[in-house]
């Protein structure tokens, strides 16, 4: 390379971070909006649909929706035991029912899960459809109330000692971390506040950085 080319190249270190591609499981559920707010905030969202496009993410998302419907559609081209390789390894995010489907531990009524994170779920713990709730509460998140829309939503009864929670409703973990997993009972698709999938967006950055320090 001559002098005059070579001065040209940016350094590794001032070139801005690529974006990071962010799978969202779309068998089934509130999908859309989880791409809407990826983008936003400039990720570049992928909906995964058949377990090949889990190829090469650096995360993902496994939305609401009716957790007992995904685990059918799981069922399919051995999706379920590529998937649970692949949470096992890749930072994942699941939000109501996708947060049933990463737990260790699932009641009322029992179901299969990936069993990735350890925390207990107990179903529809809050009601029928009619009894969805919206609330606005202090979270471990800066910058100030955090709106929760829960929408048929499981309850989270037990957590691990590495879980960390984030969140709470009636002191009931609704927001949770452990390693490259996140989990929430509600919908943060459905506010207009990105903190949550902002988070999770930094996960899938550290997870990604350690990665490459391993190669
Ligand atoms: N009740 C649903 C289930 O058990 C979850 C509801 C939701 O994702 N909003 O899968």
């Amino acid at each position: 390379m001559t002098e005059a080319l070579a001065a040209k190249q940016p350094s590794a270190a001032n070139q801005p971070a690529p974006p990071l591609t962010i799978g969202v499981l779309a068998l089934q559920g509130a999908y859309d909006a989880h791409v809407t707010t990826l983008a936003a905030l400039g990720a570049n969202p992928r909906l995964v649909r058949v377990p090949k496009e889990l190829d090469g993410l650096d995360g993902l998302i496994m939305p609401g929706g009716e957790s007992t419907t995904m685990l059918k559609f799981l069922d399919r081209n051995g999706f379920f035991d590529i998937l649970q390789a692949f949470v096992k390894t890749t930072p994942t995010f699941g939000t109501c029912a996708g947060a049933i489907l990463l737990a260790t531990g699932v009641e009322s009524p029992a179901q299969r899960s990936l069993a990735a994170l350890d925390i207990t779920v107990e179903r529809n713990a809050y009601g029928r459809q009619i009894d969805s709730t919206i609330l606005t509460a202090e979270t471990a998140l800066p910058g100030g109330p955090l709106e929760m829309v829960f929408i048929r939503a499981p309850r989270i009864t037990q957590t691990g000692p590495a879980v960390e929670t984030l969140a709470t409703r009636d002191g009931h973990a609704t927001l949770v971390r452990s390693g490259h997993l996140m989990a929430a009972t509600f919908h943060p698709e459905l506010s207009h506040d990105p903190r949550v999938h902002q988070l999770f967006l930094d996960l899938a950055r550290v997870h990604r950085k350690k990665s490459s320090v391993r190669l």
